[in-house]
């Protein structure tokens, strides 16, 4: 398998030691990472801030970094000079490379003696064919290391100022994908309407208008607040605020591309007492612009 020719050549900087002098101090020591070794690592959503220190240490340790599309070119710029960077991934309607060609591709480096660092977005195990890979990985004998990322459904919510969970609104979170293959069958959403808990979908743009009815034929009221949060935690992030009956409508408005998430629930609702509880300090300190700004959809309840 080659390497994507439309993925930009990246030259990483020599991050390696600062990195490797920063981790010791603050951890005395950061996991080795040995030849012929595979670390399957979630980068998390985007923002090279929310990378865990792990990720970091496998990153400025590894041969080669085989990674998926949604890994933030400033993460991959931290991986060590001299390390290959390999996109191993899927992009928006393209043929993508086959899940047995991946696998393939990290036994045979391990097996060559590569430190191959699998670095996924969000994490590894959420949605990401973690699983898959990792049962590739024992079959052949390759020993594998497992670090977790912040998950996309996660810290989108927090980055678009709605709770995940808030007392006296939700008891759980329900994290589900919105794109369910042919051979899996389709989840039953009338349950999940039951539940009255909040939905984060995940991969969800596409489908949003077919599963918004099926929730409202499961009798999840029209009404209900739903949010989309595109591109969570990057600088480009958007925030549309809308309902269950209108969120298609209203996401197709606005133009929102992936990645997306899309959240449906009544903690929807708690994201505008937090947003009013803000001070002038925390509207300067916003790591993320929120969207006082009006928007280029005038009128749409998107913000960025
Ligand atoms: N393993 C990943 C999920 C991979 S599925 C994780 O744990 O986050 C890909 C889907 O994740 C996208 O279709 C989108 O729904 C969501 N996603 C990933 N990164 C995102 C981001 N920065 N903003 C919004 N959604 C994101």
């Amino acid at each position: 398998m080659r390497a994507d020719p439309e993925q930009p050549a990246i030259t990483p900087p020599d991050t390696g030691t600062s990195a490797a002098q920063a981790l010791a101090a603050l951890r005395g020591s950061y996991p080795e990472f040995a030849p012929g070794e595979v670390w399957l690592v979630g980068a998390g959503p985007g923002d090279p801030g929310l990378l865990t220190l792990d990720a970091l240490a496998g990153l400025i340790q590894a041969d080669v970094v085989v990674h998926d599309a949604l890994v933030d070119a400033r993460v991959l710029a931290l991986a060590r000079k001299g390390a290959r960077l390999q996109f191993a991934g899927k992009r928006g309607g393209k043929p993508s490379i086959a899940q047995e060609d991946i696998s393939a591709l990290l036994v045979d480096s391990a097996r060559r003696g590569e430190r191959v660092l699998r670095l996924k977005g969000g994490d590894p195990f959420v949605f990401g064919r973690g699983g898959e890979e990792i049962l590739a990985l024992a079959a052949a004998g390759v020993p594998f290391r497992i670090i977790p990322g912040v998950t996309a459904g996660l810290a989108a919510l927090a980055s678009a100022w709605i709770p995940a969970t808030m007392r006296g609104i939700n008891q759980a979170v329900i994290l589900a994908t919105g794109h369910v293959s042919d051979d899996e069958g389709s989840l039953d959403w009338a349950a999940l309407a039951r539940t009255r808990q909040p939905i984060v979908l995940y991969m969800g743009l596409r489908n949003i208008g077919a599963v918004a009815d099926a929730l409202m034929r499961g009798g999840l009221p029209a009404g209900t607040p739903a949010a989309v949060i595109a591109s969570a935690s990057l600088p480009q992030q958007q925030v549309l605020v809308s309902s269950l009956e209108r969120v298609a409508a209203d996401s197709q408005a606005a133009n929102l591309s992936a990645p997306a998430l899309v959240v449906i629930g009544d903690i929807v609702g708690a994201r505008q007492h937090i947003l009013d509880a803000r001070t002038d300090r925390e509207l300067r300190a916003a790591s993320v612009p929120d969207g006082a700004a009006p928007l280029p959809h005038a009128g749409s309840p998107c913000e960025s």
